[in-house]
């Protein structure tokens, strides 16, 4: 038996163990996690459409068990693919999390998940007019909308003003709180993070951001936005048609990918 004959069926022995274990670990998920895993993929894909996630920036969805959830190892949004997400505890520490090879800002995700029990979905973008919405001095740090799908985010989004990234579970905690039961928050000079009880509804609301966002930088230069009162933002506390929109972008990326 020559030397590369028995060397190409080791790699052809280990490829095909390969396959059958990842299939009989896909096999050993349930419905619900699978289905949560392939939205999850789906997310991704239609950020990144958008533009509002590429190199950096990463979405996540609250487990079957409420104590975990799932995010993509570390991959940019247009490579991942089922195989990249994993399940993680929501009290991951630093250590663990470079073990794991996780993003470098997973507590933003670990850190809401824990104080907020209602949320079910987090996105962090980098996305630019959301970043420049976030630089604005604005009285008592609060942006208030100007547009329908602005007002999907809440009555106001606060602006996070400590600069730098999330390397720890201290500083996700810090914007965790600071989220005050809205739907986002700007995190000055670095971009935004979205919540919803819904992966579809956190993916939508971040989309609507950047649109308030690039809607009101345009507006400021203009003349003076006029900002909705609370009554008027109300209005959009439950975000309309969250299947209808969802499923628009869905076929929306299936499309831009053929
Ligand atoms: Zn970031």
């Amino acid at each position: 038996m020559s030397r590369l004959y028995r060397f190409s069926v080791i790699i052809l022995t280990a490829s095909l163990l390969g396959v059958f274990f990842w299939k009989s670990l896909l096999a050993t998920q349930t419905r619900p996690e699978r289905d949560l895993r392939e939205r999850l993929v789906m997310a991704h894909k239609i950020l990144a459409m958008e533009g509002l996630i590429g190199p950096f920036g990463h979405v996540s969805v609250r487990s079957t068990d409420k104590a975990k959830f799932f995010i993509a190892r570390h991959e940019s949004a247009i490579q991942i693919s089922l195989e990249d997400v994993v399940e993680v505890d929501n009290n991951i520490t630093p250590q663990l999390a470079k073990e794991r090879d996780l993003y470098l800002e997973v507590f933003i995700h670990s850190s809401i998940y824990t104080r907020h029990p209602d949320i079910n979905a987090v996105v962090h973008t980098h996305s630019p007019q959301a970043v420049a919405l976030g630089t604005l001095r604005v009285p008592g740090n609060q942006i208030f909308p100007t547009t329908n799908p602005g007002a999907n985010l809440g009555n106001f989004i606060s602006i996070f003003p400590e600069v730098g990234l999330v390397r720890d579970p201290e500083k996700g905690f810090r914007i965790a709180d600071a989220l005050r039961a809205q739907n986002g928050i700007l995190l000055r000079g670095h971009g935004a993070v979205v919540v919803g009880h819904s992966l579809e509804q956190a993916v939508l609301r971040a989309i609507y951001l950047e649109f308030e966002a690039r809607t009101q930088m345009e507006s400021r230069k203009a003349g003076e936005p006029v900002f909705y009162t609370t009554e008027e933002s109300d209005l959009f506390k439950d975000t309309r048609a969250i299947e209808h929109a969802w499923h628009y972008y869905e076929e929306k990326a299936r499309r831009d990918k053929n």
